[in-house]
């Protein structure tokens, strides 16, 4: 398994986030800046056509199975906002 540095915010000393808002109710000086040693997942988007009755476009994250419904085209969406995988399709090394 391939590891990457992530770039975050470490609260209170013992929780990594990327995204400050993740802990709700935090104070900006709960946190410090830093940097964790994460898993480099790779998905990509699967087309989920008429998944909804809405009639838009349905996208399900290939790693974690998160659904997107959009309505208009989803391809500058470059990594998913569930589990932080990027979606450069998964393949080559
Ligand atoms: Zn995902």
């Amino acid at each position: 398994m391939r590891l990457k540095y992530q770039n975050g915010f470490i609260f209170e000393g013992h929780t990594f986030v990327v995204d400050k808002s993740d802990i709700r109710n935090a104070k900006d000086e709960q946190f410090v800046e830093g940097v964790a040693l994460l898993p480099e997942v790779h998905g990509r988007w699967i087309y989920v056509p008429k998944e909804t009755d809405e009639g838009c476009d349905t996208w399900r994250c290939s790693v974690c199975g998160a659904r997107f419904v959009t309505e208009f085209g989803f391809e500058e969406q470059s990594f998913c906002t569930e589990c932080g995988a990027e979606m450069d399709g998964g393949e080559g090394e």
